[in-house]
Parts: C-alpha cells; sequence; structure tokens
C-alpha cells in the first residue's frame, strides 16, 4: 500500500509535464499567440540591390550571360524564380521544363523558338508561355541584349529544366517569324500612347504624328536594333542639351537595353564633342533615370 502511494507520488509530475505538452501541441492558437511568429509566416521583401549582373559564360548557353537567383522554390511551393541578362548573340542550349515555364520580358529584345517551329520576337513586357517536355531555346537577338524573369516549377526531385545539345549559329540566325503587330493594341488604345499621354489633350495631332510615325513606324524599324536607336537619340539630346526629351529618352534607353555605365561613357565621351556644360546637364539627368527602381 505504501509502495503503491510513493509510486503514484512519483508519477505524478510525469503525468503533468505529459498532459501540458500534449495540450500545446493539440493547441496552436496558443502557439500562434505566444510570441514572434515564425519566420515562414511574415512576407520577406528583398531589395532591389541589383548592381549589374556578372555577366559571364556559362555551361548551357552559349555567349555571355548574366544569371540572378530571385527566389528559390520553398515548399510546398514548387515556384523558383530568376532574372537572366544575355549579351547580344547569347542563348540557352535547347532544353525543356518537366513542369513547363513562363518568362517576362523586362529589358531588351529577344529570340523563343520551340523544336519545329519558327523563331518569335519578344519585347519587353511580353509573357512567353513554355508548356511542359516542350523542347525549346531562348536568348537576346544578334543586336540587343534580353533580361527575362524566369518562372519555372520543379518537380519533388528538384529538377526543373532538362538540358540538351546547343544552339548552333545555323538554327540562331535563322528567320523570325514576321509579327503582324496588332492593329488594335496600336489604335484602340490612344490614351496610353506615350506622346497622347504626354501632350494629347494640349496638341492632339502632334501627339498622333508622334506616335504613329516616329514611335510605331520609325522606331521600330529592324535596321538599327532598338538599344543602338536609344544610344543615338541620346547623343543628339545631349548633344543639343535638351534635359526634358533626354530624361524620357534616357528611361526608354534604359529599358532597351542601354546600361548606367554605357550612358556615363557616352555623356564622358560626348563632353568633348558637344562641352561640358551640355555634360553636365545630361549628367544630372542619367543620375536621376538610374535612380529610379
Ligand atoms: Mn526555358
Amino acid at each position: 500500500m505504501k509502495s503503491l502511494s510513493v509510486t503514484l507520488l512519483t508519477a505524478m509530475p510525469l503525468l503533468f509535464l505529459l498532459l501540458v505538452s500534449a495540450s500545446a501541441q493539440t493547441n496552436p492558437a496558443r502557439a500562434a499567440t505566444a510570441s514572434t511568429p515564425p519566420e515562414e509566416k511574415v512576407v520577406k521583401v528583398t531589395r532591389n540591390s541589383a548592381p549589374p549582373p556578372q555577366m559571364r559564360e556559362a555551361e548551357n548557353f552559349t555567349g555571355s550571360v548574366g544569371v540572378e537567383l530571385l527566389q528559390e522554390a520553398t515548399a510546398p511551393s514548387r515556384l523558383a524564380s530568376g532574372r537572366v541578362t544575355f549579351a547580344p548573340g547569347a542563348r540557352t542550349a535547347w532544353h525543356s521544363h518537366p513542369l513547363g515555364q513562363t518568362l517576362i520580358v523586362t529589358a531588351g529584345a529577344g529570340w523563343v523558338q520551340h523544336e519545329g517551329g519558327e523563331k518569335q520576337e519578344m519585347r519587353v513586357g511580353d509573357v512567353v508561355w513554355t508548356p511542359p517536355g516542350v523542347k525549346h531555346w531562348h536568348g537576346a537577338t544578334v543586336t540587343d541584349r534580353l533580361t527575362h524573369i524566369a518562372l519555372t516549377e520543379q518537380q519533388s526531385d528538384g529538377k526543373r529544366v532538362e538540358w540538351m545539345e546547343k544552339v548552333s549559329d545555323a538554327q540562331y540566325k535563322a528567320p523570325a517569324k514576321v509579327q503582324a503587330v496588332p492593329a488594335p493594341v496600336r489604335r484602340s488604345t490612344t490614351n496610353n500612347r506615350p506622346s497622347a499621354r504626354a501632350m494629347g489633350d494640349f496638341a492632339p495631332k502632334l501627339a498622333e504624328i508622334t506616335d504613329d510615325v516616329l514611335y510605331a513606324d520609325v522606331w521600330e524599324r529592324p535596321q538599327i536594333s532598338r538599344r543602338d536607336r536609344s544610344l543615338v537619340t541620346v547623343a543628339a539630346l545631349i548633344a543639343m542639351n535638351r534635359p526634358d526629351q533626354l530624361r524620357s529618352h534616357l528611361t526608354r534607353a534604359r529599358a532597351n537595353g542601354v546600361t548606367k555605365e554605357e550612358v556615363v561613357e557616352t555623356i564622358t565621351h560626348l563632353a568633348f564633342y558637344a562641352g561640358w556644360p551640355n555634360a553636365v546637364s545630361a549628367l544630372a539627368v542619367a543620375r536621376e533615370v538610374f535612380q529610379q527602381q
């Protein structure tokens, strides 16, 4: 009798501990309000530190590329994202994605092609979906840099790409599909076009010819790449000391793949041809444009 009560007494604290730990496990509300939330329950902002990516030769690519991993897949999500910058002439090898891939072009211009299909152009803002298992490649054009964000779901074993042979020069330089620019996009969104926004309410005819002749026709001509067209335009505006027009054209130049270093070098170069005051005025505008995210 005595030994039984001793056993019960020593067993009590253990029983108490078991009950407490069981209740902590079965009462998530109590755990959640206890202290700071666990890391996986808060929104995480990764700042755009954005030095230009290191451009280098890489396995499974031709030419010079800068690959930046933005976000690894974090379970239960299977989505990984990365940003890839291709120098003019650079491209991936042929490859496929077991769960498909979405590309969003953020700067410059490029080409994408699936096996047996025509090479297609892609430009800033274009969204490209490649279905699971489809053999394809993507990269810059011969004359333009390209930056795209790639959104790729991975299998449970972590695999998200199947690499194959390199894209030959003949394949890469084959003519691109001629793309009819859909008329409604150009015509019906009148108020959304660059000059319509800037001056359409005040000088509608000037806005119309600027958008229809300058931007929709001259700027679209393939004889000079968009990047080079931007450089030529920016150089002229610096030489004429036109900071207002330079501001919008530097923004456009940036979108067309002209880097900050190239703009600063252009301004330094032009100080000798267009004059020091023009260069200094341009520098202030360039600083403003490239400080914007
Ligand atoms: Mn791909």
